[in-house]
């Protein structure tokens, strides 16, 4: 029989984040090819109640491992916890996000497992000899490629794989945790103000770079208008005008929505290394030669503070 595909969920504050469903639905859709069993790993305080939601997706068994030294992520408790749930149900393949918290936690336990890591995985591609696909040189290419031995652990870049509901019963397990001894604690959390749309599980973003001479009340508008989020080039987060949570980029977040919208930003490298993976772009841009426009599917040329009034004035009129 196939070895089953494992997920670590993640959720924050007892919400799963996006990923977590894009991740069990995709474990479902491989496991169903080939008749494997998918387990997910729900790691927290509290998280008892959350975890029966993960069968909805796909989810035959639910580890729920639920302890006060697990309130907060730490990398050494989690990998600790996870290493010898995954140990002790020898899965062939692990899903998890590529989030901060997936892809550090994805390296820590590739170490501790032995295992081959895939990191920022934006297809798998199942078949003989399976292969995973991930963005190479900054998003330049996107190489196929095969991972030897078990178990294999992928990172899934958020908002590419299809969420999907497949109900099952969702058995829930409970975790004996011994978190270890821990060599850091959380001292202090600073939250972002209430209500913001996270930028790598937004659909759609509206960015803007130095282009916009600080000015981003349209582009905020705009970015509520469609229910997104608002994204910054690190020249716009270099000159204070944007927080570096909102950074897209090598240095900043690497986000994958429906729509990306770039205004007044010129396309460097750095930056498209962060959105080249959107479905949609679309550049505003005085420069018509601005490298930006060779990753767009659509391009406007003009100024952003004419272009992107107008833009919310044309979506007003189609509701
Ligand atoms: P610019 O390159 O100055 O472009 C501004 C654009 O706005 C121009 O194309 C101009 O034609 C257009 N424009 C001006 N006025 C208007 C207007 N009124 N209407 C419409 N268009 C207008 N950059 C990132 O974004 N993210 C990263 O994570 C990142 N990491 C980096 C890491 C390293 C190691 C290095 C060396 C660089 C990194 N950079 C990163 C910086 C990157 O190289 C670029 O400098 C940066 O992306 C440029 O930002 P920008 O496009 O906003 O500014």
């Amino acid at each position: 029989m196939a070895k089953d595909i494992f997920v670590v969920a993640e959720q924050r504050d007892g919400m799963f984040r996006k990923v977590t469903y894009e991740a069990v639905s995709e474990a479902r859709r491989l496991a169903d090819a080939d008749g494997a069993g998918v387990v997910v790993a729900v790691l927290g305080s509290g998280v008892q109640e959350i975890a029966g939601e993960l069968g909805k997706y796909g989810a035959d068994t639910v580890c729920v491992a639920d302890d006060a030294a697990l309130a907060d992520y730490t990398t050494e408790a989690y990998a600790k916890v996870l290493a010898e749930l995954i140990t002790d149900k020898a899965p062939g393949l692990i899903l998890m996000g590529a989030t901060m918290q997936g892809k550090d936690l994805a390296a820590r336990l590739a170490a501790r497992l032995d295992a081959g890591l895939v990191m920022e995985c934006v297809a798998i591609n199942a078949g003989d000899g399976q292969t995973f696909t991930r963005p190479m040189f900054g998003g330049k290419i996107f190489a196929d490629v095969e991972v030897e031995g078990f178990p294999k652990i992928v990172a899934l870049r958020p908002n590419v794989m299809t969420i999907a509901e497949s109900p099952r019963a969702g058995t829930i397990e409970a975790v004996a945790v011994d978190a270890g001894r821990q060599m850091s604690r959380v001292v202090e959390k600073a939250v972002q103000s209430g209500g913001k749309i996270e930028l790598t599980e937004a659909d759609v973003i509206v960015s803007g770079g130095r282009g916009t001479g600080g000015d981003y009340s349209a582009i905020e508008a705009l970015a509520e208008q469609l229910g997104g989020a608002v994204g910054a080039s690190r020249s716009a987060v270099d000159e204070g005008w944007r927080p570096h949570s909102d950074q897209v980029g090598q240095t900043g977040k690497t986000v994958s929505p429906n729509l990306y919208i770039a205004c007044g930003i010129s396309g460097a490298i750095q930056h498209l290394a962060g959105m080249s993976t959107s479905k949609y772009i679309v550049a505003v841009n005085k420069d018509p030669e601005a490298p930006i426009f060779s990753k767009a599917d659509f391009g406007v040329v003009g100024d952003l503070h004419e272009i992107v009034p107008a833009m919310i004035e044309e979506i007003k009129n189609l509701s």
